[in-house]
């Protein structure tokens, strides 16, 4: 008992640090000083557009960094040290990429692919544990998950969701950030999203320590082993249920109103528009190859989606049933075959649920 309360005291600790304590909001993209605008138009992972057209056999400087990518994303194992070669190995996940978001499967790296690979983009991974329910896993797979051929909606490997008796999930944030109540009202809204086709409910509290749902923004390394990466690049990200983790990147620049379209500041980032499909992941949605959904991986800047798609709408629904009150307009007319069998892969989370639990008690601590 001692040493549990003695390690979630270090966490405690090592948290505060990498809290964002006052995270950067903008009430729209015009009123982003200059000097948090990056000089190039994607931020962090520019660079990879100068290995345009590189194909097999090649070596290149940098594509030891794009494997480090892909291998982030769930795309290629990591066994030994990654080289600049392209081998075998890049080429299938770079084709198993393009699968997942419907572009052409050359296995090279045409211009098509690596602007989609540098557009910021959650930072959940978009193969957990070698499966996945994008394209590349539609088919049965050798874990036994067989997913229908017509919807793109995922889940984590497990399928977990909260409890069928848990029907008002509490949330709160981060005490140590400050919000204003126009952040909390964005927050507000996003949970709307989900509320109004499901038979879930969320309600805010100020008890930290025990809310299901706990939303904090934090800069860099800030110890669950997703260091964030400042403006750009990555922007959130959140575990499946029943975590309730939900981080997003203090360092970017959020807009929280006004029209975010309408500035040519590069790195605006919608704030409502990435914590509608966070989320979803709290809810036990995964990536989907949807470019019209909320799940779907990657938000250009600029770009406002809060709205969810029929895809959407009938992934969340498959796990919870539908809100009695919901009109049913999802769009999609497409017929749902799906067989998913349960495997033993356990939660989506990259981590054990007892770091997570730790984590639980460090975050409390904090607030108490
Ligand atoms: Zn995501
Ligand atoms: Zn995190």
């Amino acid at each position: 008992m001692n040493s549990h309360l003695f390690i979630s005291v270090i966490f405690a600790s090592i948290l505060a640090n990498s809290v964002s304590a006052l995270p950067r909001f903008f009430r729209n993209s015009s009123s982003i000083p200059p000097s948090l605008i990056p000089t190039t138009p994607d931020g962090k992972w520019d660079a990879f557009k100068n290995l345009t057209g590189c194909h097999a056999g090649q070596n290149v400087d940098g594509l030891v960094n794009l494997k480090n990518y892909l291998h982030y994303f769930g795309y290629i194992d990591k066994n030994n040290n990654f080289t600049d070669e392209f081998d075998d190995n890049l080429r299938s996940a770079i084709k198993t990429y393009q699968l997942n978001f419907n572009l052409n499967t050359t296995g090279e790296l045409d211009g098509q692919t690596l602007e989609q690979i540098v557009r910021p983009r959650c930072g959940v991974a978009d193969i957990v544990n070698g499966t996945t329910s994008m394209n590349s896993g539609k088919k049965t797979t050798s874990s036994g998950i067989h997913i229908h051929a017509v919807n793109h909606y995922s889940f984590f490997p497990g399928t977990p969701r909260w409890p069928a008796g848990k029907t008002d999930l509490t949330y709160a944030f981060l005490p140590a950030n400050s919000l204003s109540d126009s952040v909390r009202t964005v927050f507000s809204r996003a949970f709307q999203k989900w509320s109004a086709v499901i038979p879930l409910t969320f309600t805010e509290t100020s008890s930290y320590g025990v809310a299901d749902i706990r939303i904090g923004f934090y800069s860099g390394d800030h110890n669950d082993g997703e260091p964030f990466d400042g403006v750009l690049g990555t922007l959130a990200h959140a575990f499946s249920p029943p975590s309730g983790v939900l981080h997003f990147d203090g360092d970017e620049n959020w807009v929280v109103e006004g029209d975010v379209a309408a500035s040519a500041v590069v790195s605006a980032v919608d704030l409502e528009s990435v914590a509608v499909h966070e989320l979803g992941h709290v809810l036990g949605l995964g990536h989907s190859s949807e470019r019209e959904a909320i799940m779907y991986p990657t938000i250009s800047t600029g770009t406002r989606k809060v709205d969810l798609a029929g895809d959407d709408v009938e992934g969340i629904q498959s796990l919870y049933g539908s809100n009695p009150n919901y009109n049913g307009s999802a769009t999609s007319t497409t017929t749902t075959t799906t067989t998913q069998e349960r495997d033993t892969s356990g939660g989506g989370s990259r981590f054990g649920g007892q770091l997570w639990l730790l984590l639980a008690v460090g975050m409390g601590l904090l607030t108490l």
